[in-house]
């Protein structure tokens, strides 16, 4: 007799792995989901190791250098790398290859397209050429292109973005290489996120090296990389309380609802124990980013109910960006697998905190070295204040574009809602750095603030060590430790444009910068003619751009005034700040560094301009469904019961005051409801008939208004209506069913 498994702990085990609860085998046990995640990292990534390790060593390292200091690639190199990629995907169950790209749209976009190829003879062959790697040819006139694509004039190509490994995509029976590209115009204009991205990196190395020669500490360095670390809050709730929503579905936030008595009050729900299922879906994510190459570090419960958070570990910025669509891509297919639906918009529930990404940026060398480390001494590091000081009078002297790349919408419930940074930008630097740039300021910076451990005050407790500025969770942009955190971004936007425009400024102000140290030092300046110039330049850029460091309390109305007397821009909302893009001083910023020709940017201008407009006319739509056939019918029948119920005591001799007061009450918010609903329609239809280029303006003005005042009244009516009568779910529902 065979001593192996018995037939049922085999069958036990194959629904195990099918995915059948409860019918975990004892072999299960003996492998951790950590082992399994660290075996299966990078498992569906066409890493730069497996590259290596497949690719002839001349193609390697031609193609080495292509990814460390971002040389262009030999062409004719592009057949030898396919062939290999295509093995390497066909081994991994891939039938099909997609350019992968990121339009305007926000989002990803990819058309796939077979490795099977008739051979001619009545057979097929796999195949997967150079050619195909390196350009694809999508219509260009389906995309958001603000008016630069017709669709008579639809020719579009992707091209092939080399350092950003391809990697696979996977459903529950099929997988798909997925190859990161570029999306232009036939006339070679950028119509995606990932080509300005890569330019503005471009811009931002070339001056950034230009510091370090300045230094002389360039020595075997070839590229300044940005990088970038994005923490994802979203919300989960459970799906059929999404099927049941249509505003859910259609524009990821509830359009109408009343507030939970119960709700983020007690704030018990920031870092609570993770509920179950949403850990096993954690879990799922964690393990399929894992296999995609995402290196997915920290999860953990945020402020509101049902709202959590998701941080990979940082990486160049470009990796980081084309990372952060797999993130939300990857969150939103899991959901369904646990009864889930995951909610990526800004501000899904009203009254609770919504949903934003900080955008963790720094510089650093491709020798591994982080430029915005201000190490022990920081006041004799003049190289790492050099940096700081450009990044200070970037966001002063650009704030208003770095407000208008974070402006959507969406993004209009949560800045300046008392929850996240208000629309003001400013920078929060820290007591240790303050310090210093004081310093600088009045003279030569002698000391670095030094802040010592902290006593806990028992016996067992270790004194810890204090970081060297407390934290500042109000402020928009606020240096942390070794880098700066962009905190107001969209938990739905992609990160590639705030980070394009965070690239630019700064490579525009180091330019800046680095020009007057050159000329005041002179060619080959002694230590001391250096550090008298940098002193000279940097207390010029510090007095002038000072104003926007402020290390207050960015929520308080204190500050508002402050800022105001301060000439800080106050953009509070997607109408007012996408005018930044329209300037001509952007045009030029834009222009100089190659980062966008005056015409693209104007194409995004417009493009932004219109999904504002469709995006609002979307939800206003959709609330006027919402409260015609489903709000509407309900409070009717409430209405009949409060009649029938105040007819039957009057028939019957009781009186009935208070409940026929109720009624008239009742059927006054009724009308009340009636005539804003008429009141949103007409708004709408007004908006809409303003032309094209004021239609957001339009729509900003009547249109929310009018929503707002609506819902206000559909929330009454929610919280009047039987229970059993209200035809949706409700947020105490939402939040708390986990
Ligand atoms: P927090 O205190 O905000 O939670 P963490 O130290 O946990 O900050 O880091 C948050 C994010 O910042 C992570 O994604 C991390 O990888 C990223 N990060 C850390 N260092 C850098 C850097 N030099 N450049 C860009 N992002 C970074
Ligand atoms: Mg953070």
């Amino acid at each position: 007799m065979s001593d192996g498994p018995t037939r049922q702990a085999v069958i036990r085990e194959v629904a195990y792995y099918a995915g059948e609860p409860n019918t975990r085998p004892e072999s299960a046990r003996t492998i951790s989901p950590l082992q399994t995640a660290v075996a299966e990292f990078g498992e569906d990534v066409f890493s730069w190791r497996a590259m290596r390790e497949r690719l002839p060593k001349s193609v390697w390292k031609a193609f080495e250098k292509t990814i460390e200091h971002h040389a262009p690639l030999d062409h004719a190199l592009a057949d030898t790398i396919a062939a290999a990629m295509k093995d390497w995907a066909i081994e991994r169950g891939a039938t099909h290859y997609t350019h992968w790209f990121q339009p305007l749209t926000g989002g990803t976009a990819e058309k796939h397209d077979s490795f099977m190829h008739p051979d001619g003879q009545g057979d097929a062959i796999s195949a997967f050429s150079g050619d195909l790697l390196v350009q694809g040819e999508p219509d260009a006139s389906s995309f958001p292109s603000g008016g630069l694509r017709q669709t008579f004039e639809a020719r579009g190509y992707t091209a092939w973005d080399p350092t950003s490994p391809v990697f696979i995509n996977r459903s529950a029976d099929n997988a798909v290489l997925c190859i990161p590209t570029a999306f232009v115009s036939y006339t070679g204009e950028a119509l995606d996120q990932k080509t300005p991205l890569l330019r503005s990196m471009d811009a931002l190395s070339a001056q950034a090296l230009r510091v370090l020669k300045f230094f002389g500490s360039d020595l075997g360095v070839t590229r300044v990389f940005t990088t970038a670390g994005t923490e994802q809050e979203y919300f989960l709730i459970d799906r059929r309380y999404y099927l049941s929503r249509p505003d859910l579905m259609l524009c990821g936030r509830t359009l109408l609802g009343a507030a939970s008595p119960k709700d983020q009050q007690l704030e018990d729900h920031y870092f609570g124990s993770i509920p179950d299922r949403v850990l096993s879906f954690m879990a799922a994510v964690e393990t399929e980013l894992a296999r995609m190459g995402v290196p997915v570090k920290t999860r953990h419960n945020e402020v509101a109910p049902g709202q959590f958070e998701l941080a990979p570990v940082f990486e160049n910025s470009n990796i980081a960006c084309d990372h952060q669509q797999l993130i939300m891509h990857v969150l939103k297919k899991q959901a369904p697998r646990f009864g889930l639906q995951c909610l990526l918009h800004e501000k899904p529930f009203a009254g609770v905190n919504g949903s934003g990404k900080h955008n963790n940026w720094s510089m650093a060398t491709n020798t591994g070295i982080n430029l915005l480390d201000p190490q022990d001494e920081t006041h004799s590091n003049m190289q790492f204040l050099v940096f700081l000081c450009a990044v200070i009078q970037a966001v002063d002297m650009h704030g208003d574009v770095l407000r208008a790349s974070i402006a959507s919408a969406n993004n209009d419930h949560r800045l300046g809602a008392n929850e996240a940074p208000p629309a003001i930008i400013s920078i929060f630097l820290g007591e240790m750095l303050s310090d210093i740039i004081e310093q600088l300021e009045t003279g030569a910076p002698g000391h670095t603030k030094k802040v010592g451990k902290l006593d806990l005050g028992a016996m067992t407790l270790p004194m810890i060590p204090r970081h060297s500025g407390d934290r500042n969770r109000t402020s928009p942009f606020a240096f942390t430790g070794n880098k700066f955190e962009v905190r107001a971004v969209g938990s739905s936007q992609s990160v590639a444009w705030p980070n394009t425009v965070l690239n630019t400024i700064v490579a525009e102000s180091l330019n800046d910068i680095v020009g007057q140290l050159e000329h005041e030092a002179g060619p080959k300046p002694t230590r001391d003619k250096m550090e008298a110039a940098v002193r000279k330049v940097l207390k010029q850029v510090i007095k002038k751009h000072k104003r926007i460091v402020f290390d207050g309390d960015n929520y308080s109305a204190d500050w508002h005034k402050e800022a105001e007397s301060r000439g800080l821009p106050n953009l509070k909302n997607t109408v007012e700040a996408l005018e930044a893009l329209n300037t001509e001083s952007t045009r030029a910023l834009f222009n100089r560094h190659n980062v966008l020709t005056p015409i693209e940017l104007e194409s995004r201008f417009d493009t932004y301009r219109e999904q504002y407009t469709k995006h609002i006319t979307i939800e206003a739509r959709t609330l006027l469904q919402l409260a015609r056939t489903l709000v509407n019918p309900a409070a009717l029948r409430h209405q009949s019961d409060l009649a029938e119920a105040v007819a039957g005591a009057e028939a019957a001799g009781v009186a009935c005051e208070t409940l026929r007061q109720v009624l008239e009450e009742f059927c006054d918010l009724a009308d009340r409801f009636h005539e804003s609903i008429a009141d949103l329609d007409a708004k709408l239809v007004e908006a809409l008939s303003a032309p094209h280029a004021e239609q957001h303006k339009r729509i900003h003005a009547l249109v929310i208004p009018a929503m707002a005042d609506l819902r206000e009244l559909a929330d009454e009516l929610e919280a009047h209506v039987a229970d059993d009568l209200w035809p949706l779910p409700k947020y105490r529902e939402m939040l708390f069913v986990r």
